[in-house]
């Protein structure tokens, strides 16, 4: 690992000030960190966003859930106020790695990592959450632009998510065994936002699958969904599984998904 600054903001208008050139702000480190021992990063500073309280805030107010980015993931599986609210987004929280990357891993850091396997992305797109950041505020349908691409400026900061609050919702993950990231996992919500069926681990990157969601929006309930086929073109294929059994996975799972919504 190369050598680096570190530096600890106490605000948000110091952390942006201090994430300019080579500088990278650090969350729970959980993925930046292994990339900076693989090599895969060299950042001259990490700006450490854990001084920084009001980013960890969780709020119910009427119609949505607001939880700010450096919230870990425990903190959102063990949330009173989100388990009521949006149970489903506990349960994904509470289902993240182990019990380490729980404790350290945040809303934020996941999101602005987009990896594509990644769970908090399938939530965020399939509730049509927006994501506020220091500067501006973007739909979740305009967020994630593929494989580890967001449309996050250069040193711009995600300060928290706002979630509508669902009539119903549900994620269910078929898990990869030895990270628990998702092989594929598909989130399906019916509320505000329209009804979703937003899927990760399958491809690139999150993505939306309409014909599912016409069925859907029809008739809620699994059997809308026998019959529906989802291409392979273009999903991922590796030793853990063909392209051709992930899209097979995606109706499977959002059958399972709507069941128990
Ligand atoms: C063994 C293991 C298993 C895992 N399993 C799962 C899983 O099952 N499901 C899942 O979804 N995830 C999983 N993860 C990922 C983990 O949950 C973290 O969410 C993820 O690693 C990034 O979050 P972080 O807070 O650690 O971010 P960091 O590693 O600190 O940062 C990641 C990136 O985000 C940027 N960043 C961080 N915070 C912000 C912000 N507020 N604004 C803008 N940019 C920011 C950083 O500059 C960096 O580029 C796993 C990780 C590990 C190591």
């Amino acid at each position: 690992m190369e050598s680096f600054a570190y530096k600890t903001p106490q605000s948000v208008a110091e952390a942006v000030q201090l994430a300019t050139g080579e500088a990278k702000l650090i969350a729970g480190g959980q993925s930046l960190l292994p990339s900076m021992k693989l090599g895969l990063a060299a950042p001259s500073a990490l700006i450490d966003l854990g001084r920084i309280a009001d980013l960890r805030t969780i709020k119910v107010e009427t119609g949505q859930v607001t939880i700010g980015a450096m919230a870990t993931h425990a903190s959102v599986a063990e949330s009173a106020a989100v388990k009521a609210a949006i149970p489903a987004l506990a349960e994904l929280a509470a289902n993240i790695g182990d019990r380490q990357v729980r404790n350290r891993g945040t809303l934020g850091g996941s999101l602005a990592n987009n990896d594509p396997a990644a769970c908090y992305p399938s939530a965020v797109l399939g509730l049509g959450a927006m994501i506020h950041t220091d500067r501006r505020t973007i739909a979740a349908d305009d967020f994630f632009k593929g494989l580890y691409e967001t449309a996050l400026d250069e040193g711009e900061l995600i300060t928290s998510v706002s979630f509508p609050i669902p009539k119903r919702a549900k994620y269910i993950k078929f898990k990869q065994p030895a990270s628990r990231f998702s092989l594929v996992g598909v989130f399906v919500s019916q509320g505000p936002a329209g009804t979703r069926v937003a899927v990760t681990g399958a491809g690139a990157g999150v993505f939306r699958v309409k014909a599912l969601e016409d069925k859907l929006a029809t008739h809620w309930a699994p059997e809308s969904c026998a019959g529906v086929t989802v291409s392979a073109d273009g999903l991922n294929s590796d030793l853990h599984g063909s392209a051709a059994y992930r899209a097979a996975l995606i109706p499977v799972l959002t059958q399972r998904a709507v069941a128990a919504s």
